[in-house]
């Protein structure tokens, strides 16, 4: 199994003192402090989160519908908790570590790269305050230098709120969530990135990959941080 570090429910008075503590030992100074960080990247293993395969190469053998698939690891582990605490507690310095981890676990891509951020509920952005994927999707896009941009191609249909609603009323709603920025100019020879925080049914990842499919981008990558469960 790829769980790295377990994920700790230590939120703590701590917590709020030292906001700049690692979310991974506490050690102060730095969200994810250099050696939680070497231990995420020393212990990744891709995995497919379609299928829960092994994925060392991104290429899923059995999914072969889907392109290359890049997932840091489980909902359950550290990357899980800096997702919750960006999305929940605004906790802005995470975007960097995050995007940085992405970056390692990313293929090199030659040619114009474009990262799509699969769109987050426009409510949810208001109340928070941020848009977790967009920021990270931009970070990353600056990491990894002028050939990459961020691109918002893709738009919410309608913005139903998740929380709460069935499983499978949620699936649904997520099979047929986006269509395509009616501003968007595709470019039949970039490579697109979709780009999601959470991999949970994958009806969202694949509603988004049909629409960009039928846009008419060629080439394509997903990359998610988190899957929900590998088991
Ligand atoms: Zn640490
Ligand atoms: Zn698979």
């Amino acid at each position: 199994m790829p769980n790295i570090v377990k994920k700790t429910t230590i939120v703590s008075l701590f917590d709020l003192l030292a906001p700049h503590s690692c979310r991974g030992c506490g050690r102060t100074g730095n969200p994810l402090c250099g050696r939680c960080k070497k231990y995420i990247l020393k212990n990744h293993q891709n995995y497919c989160p379609n299928c829960k395969a092994k994925n060392p190469t991104g290429n899923c053998k059995t999914c072969r519908d889907l392109p290359a698939i890049f997932v840091v690891d489980e909902r359950n582990s550290l990357i899980g908790e800096l997702i919750y605490d960006l999305k929940f507690n605004s906790n802005r310095s995470l975007v960097y570590p995050l995007a940085e981890i992405l970056d390692s676990i990313l293929p090199t891509i030659n040619g114009r790269v474009i990262i799509v951020p699969l769109p987050t509920n426009t409510k949810h952005v208001r109340a928070r305050g941020l848009d977790h994927t967009l920021l990270i999707a931009k970070k990353l896009a600056r990491i990894r230098g002028k050939n990459y941009q961020v691109e918002k191609i893709l738009v919410r249909k309608i913005n139903t709120v998740q929380v709460g609603s069935s499983a499978k009323e949620r699936e649904r709603q997520a099979s047929s969530a986006y269509k395509i920025n009616k501003k968007a100019k595709m470019n039949k020879d970039a490579t697109y990135i979709l780009l999601d925080d959470i991999w949970t049914t994958g009806a969202s990842m694949k509603s988004a990959l049909k629409k960009l499919r039928q846009a008419g981008a060629k080439k394509l990558i997903i990359a998610v941080l988190a899957v929900n469960s590998l088991n």
